[in-house]
């Protein structure tokens, strides 16, 4: 009988477990490095392991060791063994997770296991013969075994050619680099604010390539926000420092190779690791530096299970371990930003484009209400797309939506088709002829007739990517099209196939959304033509400036990368708006110290923090009562407390996108001035929801992307 227990975290949520912590027995396991014996409880922190959980198994992770438990004897179950192959967590990674269950309100298995691969995390790998007290492999393992055997050194990293830096990224690189000498060690974040193009991924490659020159074990991470951008930096990764040395790490991996190169990264092989968000939390034994490209980009929060950020979780952990971390954009978010104008940050700018001759395109607005746009384009746009076709130029169609047209309307009693289970139109599809919900996935046929006043006048409004690209093909029948959004790029290696004709110069006409706007580089394109984004300049939602201007800034930055000038024509209702005039003038900084000087007035973030709860509910009642309830209880807590005078408690509204999949939905905003203490709030206030014991489904979302 063992006199101590091992405390493990498991993925549940904070409403089943305020700790999500629980006890179990040690019993003797084998690892890849060590026996784990029951003589020595220190080993075992860490470790991930398979453990009895109600009537399942489930992986956890060993979190600490006690030598106490408060389950009665007798209740006190075994694990049922050690996952031999998974890495521990180091003490920093331990704290990592723990910071991150802190601040984001979350038990320390939700934070923690989704970071490993699923068939890791899901614990097939292993079979436990149960008469022996020693975990035995099955079949699966064989895998493992397989690399078991496979060096665990470091690879050797294999310096490819580099470009000649210009001058102005020269500066900013033996800036960057003197941070890191010793005796002026300066391990802020520094922002590398660059226009498109203007060379800031040359500069992390040879940022990075010192890094790894010091140190022949150091690691480095990259964070990329899309799974599409990785391909053609992960090219330039591999040419640069060698494939051997390089791993990329995203959800559009096979298993087998997520966690082929999750095993090389996390046993300090993997020299150089590409990822998108989640890679975030990834065990690197030597990391040594971080890179977050376009950190602006939403996509780094990750919006389901644990909502987290992951560059700011980047930045802690490079805080944490005393290493420096690169943010890289060419329009920074306004907490960056804000940050960088304090001097929290260090700032570095690049305003020029790298390649000789390349500058920022011309941007022209057409305003549609005096120049009819025919079928979504424009008299001037059509003369510019034909002009470049004939310099065998390619030209770039951005629109936000995606589909044919995105609501059906009766042209006689106005009705819309929406959806059954959501607050959302119904958006019409050509290729399938049906109408689908883009919430909750619910498809339904296209009525003949309105189902309200029996009008059989069903109109199209809205022009969607496949419209757009009927109407290229009706005016310029032999011009190659390509279209890149999350219909026509559903299948395996069609997103590919597609950027691979981009990048050779193949097509004519490109249309896309905004999966198209970001990192890509193509010399060849020179025109480019945004359509229908006026919804974007009137939204409700106080980030959407920050958000339209920085995509389309991106869009922009699409043109001219290479020698043939760029030019950017805008079709707006609105041409008076006074974000045009910045854009056109490339000016970020004068549109965010604007922006910033808004926020202030208004006590928005970044000069207060938020957070907001989640209610959801089948009726739309229920789901108001526990918002409401919730609301009674902040007040409570801040009555009682006067260290929670600053929180501001909002009233219990129904959110802007109220129906979702069946549910109906609630929020309830949380505003403070000061961050420590609107989580020592949280902390208190989710300890008393939990109380409640409801069956209803919440949670509480940290430094909200939408309020
Ligand atoms: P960003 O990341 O700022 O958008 P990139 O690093 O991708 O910019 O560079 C944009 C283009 O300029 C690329 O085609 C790149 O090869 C080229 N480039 C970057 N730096 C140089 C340089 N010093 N000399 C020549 N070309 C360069
Ligand atoms: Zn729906």
């Amino acid at each position: 009988m063992t006199t101590w227990v091992l405390q493990v975290a498991c993925d549940v949520p904070v409403t089943v477990s305020a700790t999500g912590v629980f006890d179990y027995a040690p019993i003797e396991c084998e690892t890849q490095d060590c026996v784990l014996s029951l003589s020595q409880p220190s080993l075992w922190i860490g470790r991930a392991v398979l453990v009895p959980f109600g009537k399942q198994s489930v992986v956890g992770i060993v979190v600490g060791v006690a030598e106490s438990t408060d389950v009665p004897e007798g209740k006190l179950k075994q694990i049922r063994a050690v996952l031999p192959f998974v890495p521990p967590l180091d003490d920093n990674g331990l704290e990592l997770i723990r910071f991150m269950s802190r601040y984001y309100q979350r038990g320390l298995g939700e934070v923690a296991l989704p970071a490993l691969p699923m068939v890791v995390r899901n614990g097939k790998t292993l079979t436990v013969e149960e008469a022996s007290p020693v975990a035995r492999l099955s079949k699966g393992m064989r895998t493992w075994q397989k690399w078991q055997k496979m060096p665990r050194t470091p690879a050797p990293v294999v310096m490819g050619r580099e470009l000649t830096l210009t001058a102005a990224q020269e500066l900013v690189l033996s800036s960057l680099l003197n941070q890191l000498e010793d005796d002026s060690r300066d391990l802020r974040p520094q922002l590398l604010f660059g226009v498109t193009g203007s060379g800031k991924t040359e500069i992390y490659l040879q940022y990075l390539a010192q890094i790894l020159q010091i140190d022949p074990q150091a690691q480095v991470l990259i964070l990329v926000p899309e799974i599409n951008l990785t391909p053609q930096l992960a090219a330039r990764l591999n040419a640069r420092f060698g494939a051997e040395a390089v791993v990329t790490l995203h959800s559009g991996l096979t298993e087998s190779t997520r966690l082929m190169n999750w095993w090389r990264a996390s046993n300090g092989q993997a020299r150089v690791v590409l990822g998108t968000r989640l890679s975030v939390l990834t065990t690197l034994p030597h990391l040594r530096a971080i890179v977050v490209d376009e950190e602006h980009d939403s996509s780094y929060r990750q919006q389901e299970g644990v909502r987290y950020s992951a560059r700011d979780v980047a930045i802690y952990r490079a805080h944490q371990l005393n290493i420096p971390i690169v943010l890289g954009s060419a329009t920074p978010s306004l907490e960056t930003w804000h940050n960088a104008q304090t001097g929290r940050y260090g700032l570095h700018r690049l305003s020029e484009r790298a390649v000789t001759g390349a500058s920022l395109p011309e941007v022209i607005l057409v305003d549609v209400q005096k120049t009819a746009a025919q079928d979504g384009l424009s008299e001037p746009l059509r003369r510019l797309m034909s002009e470049s076709m004939a310099q065998h130029n390619t030209t770039l169609l951005f629109q936000n939506r995606r589909g044919y047209a995105p609501v059906l309307y009766c042209g006689h009693c106005g009705h819309m088709h929406d959806c059954s289970n959501c607050a959302a139109h119904l958006v019409y599809h050509h290729t399938t002829r049906h109408l689908h919900c883009h919430h909750c996935g619910v498809q339904a046929r296209v009525p003949k007739v309105c189902v309200k006043c029996g009008n059989a006048d069903m109109r199209p409004i809205g022009q969607g990517t496949q419209r757009i690209e009927e109407t290229v093909a009706r005016i310029w029948p032999n011009a190659i099209v390509r279209r890149i959004d999350a219909d026509s790029t559903r299948n395996k290696g069609e997103l590919e196939h597609a950027l691979a004709d981009i990048a050779a110069g193949v097509a004519d006409v490109v249309i896309g959304t905004q999966m198209l706007a970001k990192g890509h580089d193509w010399p060849n394109l020179n025109t480019v033509g945004v359509l229908d984004v006026d919804s974007g300049l009137f939204a409700q939602d106080y980030r959407a400036p920050e958000r339209l201007f920085a995509l389309l800034q991106q869009v922009i930055g699409r043109a001219g990368r290479g020698q043939t000038a760029g030019r950017v024509l805008i079709q707006t209702a609105f041409p008076e708006h006074p974000m045009w005039t910045q854009l056109r003038s490339h000016d970020f900084e004068t549109f965010a110290n604007d922006e910033l000087a808004v926020r202030q007035q208004l006590g928005l973030p970044p000069f207060a923090a938020h957070a907001l709860l989640h209610v959801a509910a089948p009726e739309l009642k229920n789901a108001m009562l526990f918002a409401q309830k919730a609301r009674e209880l902040a007040l409570a807590l801040i009555d009682t407390q006067i260290a929670f005078t600053q929180v501001t408690v909002n009233a219990a509204v129904p959110m802007n996108m109220m129906r979702l999949n069946r549910q109906e939905r609630a929020q309830v905003l949380i505003e403070c001035p000061s961050r420590p203490r609107l989580q020592q709030f949280l902390t208190q206030w989710q300890a008393a929801l939990v109380e409640q014991k409801s069956r209803l489904m919440w949670l509480i979302d940290v430094d909200p992307a939408e309020i």
